[in-house]
């Protein structure tokens, strides 16, 4: 059994104490030996067969005795015994952003309410608002999240979809001999798509079934009489391939690529038979437009007017401003991270580990900010070619200072800002709370502004204009984090921002090695946005960038 499905039965039974309303020292400890079996570097067994369990620190003798069950059982006795005891559906409840364990357990005893389908009921009949401090705020935050939850199924996240069709396609491609492509949304980097599309030069139907069997062990293949094969690829999701020649290549990539929105306004003849994108953009008498802005937003009539952007690239950028070492959460040195950047031929990079605030990621004060400034130097002469900046991503607190002193800020190269807890205060405050960092001149950079992770937890929300329009006056940098589950800012916003004046960084937020090649799905989100490389501070040279540091 891994650690984290230890981790989850813990964390699950805490919330049904929780809603079955046991004290919170109980509670707690659960969450806690939840959180640390997560957290541990080596797999639970072992501690357990050695006898070491014991000796980590978060876990008693109880909470021991219980994960050598779990261990030994597959499963968590008292869980199942307290799932009888309450319906464990209400986790299902406990799942939608906005309700805690408390709350819910109010619900399943002074309402009777049991699953979420319940819950919407008495939503409708409105006897929420008939308990004691539930008012119509809260309701409207539970049926946000109810929809929210509803909308989660079935996408796969671009992270898992894009590694997948590249797969995918090279393998048929080289295993046919012919050309295979990744299209549709995909190919458009959305957050997340519905299937996995491709487009194949082959009528060999069978050679391309053989190939998903085989490499791929795919399922449900349907080979459709037309001109399409359907399958179910395991941990992905569902592929779609798409069969062409080389006389309908390009025609049939746009109309595979979509959006259906861009296909339709764009009305290609269904006649129209090119080999490549640009000469059947070319009978419309347009030039070529990259898949990132086909989305029917004024791509076709930016097109016409010969005023498309010069899209940013991922070849355009030159460093890396927010990621985690191992004197925070991050699994890698800082050595480590400085030869990966290297290798991505950076310049330079931002080391941010957590601020102290954020105790359970064994953030840094100030002391063991000097004592990581001493590494950082090391490393930094070893590697003259690569600028590593001092950095750290402090915690915003709750009245929007800052969780170091101005002077200890004052000594880092570089400042990241993030929001960890506490985000949904009422939009008013949440928002000051946000501008009173911006405002902080030490601060250069808001991290995942919204907090949301796609399809999970909804993004938090403020003022965006007056966040913007700070932003802009004092030069500090709104992050589209680029790890695939945050995506965040979101394009829309990424949008809003740039026209507004600010100024946007594409960053990793890496928290290993791994976590520093997910650059590209930021930048797909950039160019969804319609930005060049100037709106983007790491795709500016050193110079400029310290200029920006220094303002
Ligand atoms: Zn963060
Ligand atoms: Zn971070």
């Amino acid at each position: 059994m891994k650690n984290e499905d230890v981790a989850k039965l813990l964390s699950q039974f805490a919330d049904l104490l929780d809603i079955k309303g046991e004290s919170g020292f109980r509670v707690n400890a659960y969450r806690r030996g939840a959180d640390t079996v997560k957290r541990l570097d080596e797999p639970v067994q072992q501690l357990v067969d050695e006898g070491r369990l014991i000796d980590v620190k978060g876990i008693g003798k109880g909470l021991a005795s219980n994960i050598e069950d779990i261990l030994e059982q597959g499963q968590f006795p008292d869980l199942e015994e307290l799932q009888d005891e309450i319906p464990g559906t209400l986790l299902t409840i406990v799942a939608i952003p906005g309700i805690g364990a408390k709350t819910v357990g109010r619900f399943y005893r002074e309402l009777g309410i049991t699953n979420v389908e319940e819950l919407e009921h008495a939503v409708e009949e409105d006897r929420l608002t008939a308990l004691k401090g539930i008012g119509n705020k809260q309701v409207q935050r539970i049926t946000e999240g109810i929809e929210f939850l509803r909308q989660r199924t079935g996408r796969i996240s671009i992270g898992t979809a894009l590694p997948a069709a590249r797969d995918i396609s090279r393998a048929i491609g080289e295993s046919l001999g012919t050309r295979a492509e990744p299209v549709g949304s995909v190919r458009r980097y959305a957050e997340t798509v519905g299937n996995i599309d491709l487009l194949v030069e082959s009528t060999d139907s069978d050679s391309i079934t053989t190939v998903l069997k085989d490499r791929f062990k795919a399922s449900e293949i349907e080979i459709e009489p037309a001109d399409r094969v359907r399958a179910q690829i395991p941990m992905v999701g569902s592929l779609v391939i798409f069969l062409s020649d080389a006389e309908h290549w390009g025609s049939d990539s746009i109309r595979y690529t979509g959006s259906s929105e861009h296909v339709d306004a764009l009305g290609l003849p269904e006649s129209v038979s090119a080999t490549s994108e640009t000469a059947a953009y070319e009978t419309l008498d347009l030039p070529w437009i990259a898949p990132e802005l086909r989305e029917h937003r004024g791509e076709i009539q930016a097109a016409r007017e010969h005023r498309l952007p010069e899209l940013v690239e991922l070849r355009q950028i030159r460093g890396d401003l927010h990621m985690h070492s191992t004197w925070s959460d991050g699994r890698a040195s800082v050595r480590e991270l400085a030869e990966r950047a290297i290798e991505l031929q950076y310049e330079y990079i931002a080391i941010a580990d957590h601020s102290h605030g954020l105790a359970v990621a064994n953030g840094l004060d100030a002391e063991r900010l000097r004592e990581q400034r001493k590494e950082i130097e090391e490393v930094r002469a070893g590697y003259p070619s690569l600028t590593i900046f001092c950095a750290n991503e402090v915690e915003v607190r709750r009245d929007g200072t800052l969780d170091h002193a101005d002077e200890v800020l004052a000594e880092l190269d570089l400042v990241v800002a993030s929001l960890h807890s506490g985000r949904n205060m009422p939009k008013e405050e949440l928002t000051e709370r946000v501008i009173g960092a911006i405002r902080n001149p030490h601060v250069d950079v808001i991290a995942h502004p919204t907090g949301r992770i796609v399809e999970q937890r909804p993004p938090a929300e403020y003022d965006w204009e007056r966040v913007f329009e700070a932003a802009a006056e004092t030069g500090t940098v709104l992050e589209i984090n680029a790890n695939p589950a945050r995506l965040d800012l979101p394009e829309h916003l990424v949008a809003q921002a740039v026209e507004a004046g600010v100024s946007i960084a594409i960053n990793s937020d890496a928290h290993n090695l791994r976590g520093l090649d997910v650059m590209e799905f930021g930048v797909g989100i950039a160019r969804r946005a319609w930005l060049s490389s100037e709106h983007i501070v790491n795709t500016w040279p050193l110079d400029r960038v310290e200029q920006w540091l220094g303002r």
